[in-house]
């Protein structure tokens, strides 16, 4: 009887591993389980650009890998027995497992303010960033868009939102006095400066305390603020999966790991991605690293070797400033315009080829 890996999300995560354990070899003794809610693997990275209308639908699909060791479970995961070793998926018996992987991602997170739920669009899934085309392009001639969150994927929509729709008013709102935390202050303003000379507003030192219907209620604001559509981009956190897990957690609602990436209190469970606690922000780039190393750990357990600590080792961060330009940070040296842009769609063209 073959010993059941069980993979939650085929992301970029999860997929790591089984593409990195298929060319490895898997052992004769290992079966693989596949459990994901969409038969294809999502780009996230790019679900900006589905959203402003730039990019289709099928453009951001990804075939999940094709091989008698994997089987596909397609159906929303809701619970998991750590008791049992099963995993609840709708419309499916449960499904046991011997070696179990989470790597189902994040959702948004909004800090309490209140009504953002409820009145705004976000771009953390497949299914909300079609939501949020809908929405966007549907949009009367010269509305109102407010982006909110000033990170990666805020900009990223911003800009492309803008070269999609010249004729909106869009503003993108940040709580903090700049753009882009954690990028290199260079960086900050030229994309500050790329945004203000392509009309997009900046709201800067901005905190938003609570959301109507079409209404942006601002701390310590008499004046509210109107919008056709609010987009939010201000925070993540791990999948309610994740949440309702009685298991060790960071401050961001992170499964806490031992060195191998197991849940502290259960070796047969290994986290990647962005439900995983790292001393990392959360990247495609670091689940992806990440998820090739737990691959390599499962082999060496497989194999009944030692087991290996690997670095992570970062290559730089690329943002996309619309189809033509952008900036980033590649090793330590800050890059900006055409060439940034150039790689990121490479980047982007080999996760679909390879
Ligand atoms: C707009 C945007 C731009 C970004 N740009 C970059 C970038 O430039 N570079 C970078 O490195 N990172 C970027 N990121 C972050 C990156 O996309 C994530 O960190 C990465 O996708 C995390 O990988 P993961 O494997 O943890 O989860 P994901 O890739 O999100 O995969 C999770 C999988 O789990 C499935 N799933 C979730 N819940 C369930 C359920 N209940 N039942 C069944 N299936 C489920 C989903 O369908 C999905 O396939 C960006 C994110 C966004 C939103």
């Amino acid at each position: 009887m073959k010993k059941n890996l069980v993979v939650l999300g085929g992301g970029y995560g999860g997929l790591a591993i089984i593409e990195e354990l298929l060319q490895k070899g898997l052992p004769k003794h290992i079966a693989i389980t596949l459990i994901d809610r969409q038969p294809f693997q999502g780009l996230k990275t790019e679900y900006y650009a589905l959203a402003a209308g730039t990019s289709s639908d099928c453009e951001l699909r990804v075939a999940f890998p094709k091989s008698p060791d994997v089987r596909l479970v397609l159906g929303e995961i809701h619970s998991l027995d750590q008791q049992k070793k099963l995993v609840h998926v709708d419309g499916h018996d449960p499904i046991s497992y011997d070696f179990l992987v989470i790597g189902l991602g994040s959702i948004d997170h909004y800090h309490g303010v209140l009504g953002a739920d409820q009145f705004s669009y976000g771009i953390q899934t497949f299914q909300a960033a079609r939501k949020a085309y809908t929405a966007l392009n549907n949009v009367e001639p010269y509305g109102t868009v407010t982006i909110v969150g000033g990170g990666l994927s805020g900009v990223e929509m911003a800009s492309e939102l803008r070269e999609s729709r010249p004729d909106l008013n869009i503003s993108l709102m940040n709580r903090g006095p700049r753009l882009l935390g954690g990028f290199p202050e260079g960086i900050q303003t030229y994309v500050a400066e790329w945004l203000n000379e392509h009309q997009v507003q900046l709201l800067l030192n901005t905190q938003l305390e609570r959301i109507e219907q079409q209404t942006l209620h601002i701390l310590g604001s008499p004046k509210p603020l109107h919008t056709d559509i609010t987009l939010w981009t201000a925070g993540i956190q791990p999948v309610p999966l994740v949440q309702q897990l009685q298991a060790e957690k960071d401050a961001g609602g992170r499964l806490k790991l031992n060195k191998h990436y197991q849940l502290l209190n259960d070796p047969a469970i290994f986290v990647v991605g962005d439900c995983a606690a790292l001393p990392y922000s959360p990247s495609a780039q670091v689940a992806g690293i990440q998820g090739e190393h737990i691959a390599h750990i499962l082999l060496a357990i497989w194999r009944e070797k030692s087991i290996p600590v690997e670095p992570i080792k970062l290559r730089g961060t690329l943002g996309a400033l619309g189809k033509h330009c952008g900036f980033g940070v590649m090793g330590s040296v800050a890059v900006k315009g055409r060439v940034p842009r150039l790689i990121k769609s490479g980047i982007l063209w080999r996760s679909k080829h390879f």
